[in-house]
């Protein structure tokens, strides 16, 4: 897409700093990192989101971010990763052509996932949220 930072980065139009690229994919580090050595994963086809992503291509998207992921570790010395993918505006995507973070994770980095408010089921639900998501399968 012509507007499409990725794309642009893709193409050559904007400078990355590119870690990894096969004919359907390329890696490159985030300008905005969490921790040093932050990483996207990107299809060269843009997408919307992962949702949009024919599956053989996200298939192909968590191989190589896995393979990734072990070379971010072994650079930066974390022992741990996260691998994140945002979904939708309300999900804080906010590029959208779809790419997974591979964020690399030390101990005390101040990061805390999912803090936040109680959610609780009220009675019955949770059986009725389980069936309507499979329902959707
Ligand atoms: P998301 O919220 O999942 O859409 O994340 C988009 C990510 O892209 C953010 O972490 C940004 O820091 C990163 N980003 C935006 N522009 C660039 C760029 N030109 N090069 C590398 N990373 C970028
Ligand atoms: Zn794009």
């Amino acid at each position: 897409m012509a507007d499409c930072v990725f794309c642009k980065i893709i193409k050559g139009e904007l400078p990355s700093y590119k870690v990894y690229e096969d004919d359907l994919i390329m890696a490159f580090l985030d300008i905005n990192p969490i921790n040093k050595g932050h990483t996207l994963v990107v299809p060269k086809e843009h997408y919307k989101s992962t949702l949009e992503t024919p599956d053989d291509l996200v298939k192909h998207l968590a191989v190589i971010t896995n393979k990734i992921s072990r070379a971010v570790l072994k650079a930066t010395g974390a022992r741990a990763c996260n691998i994140g993918i945002n979904n939708g505006a309300e999900s804080g995507q906010i590029i959208f052509h779809t790419h997974w973070h591979i964020m690399p994770r030390f101990a005390g980095d101040g990061y805390e996932l999912w803090k936040g408010k109680d959610t609780t089921y009220g009675e019955g639900e949770i059986e009725s949220v389980a069936k309507k998501i499979a329902d959707n399968i």
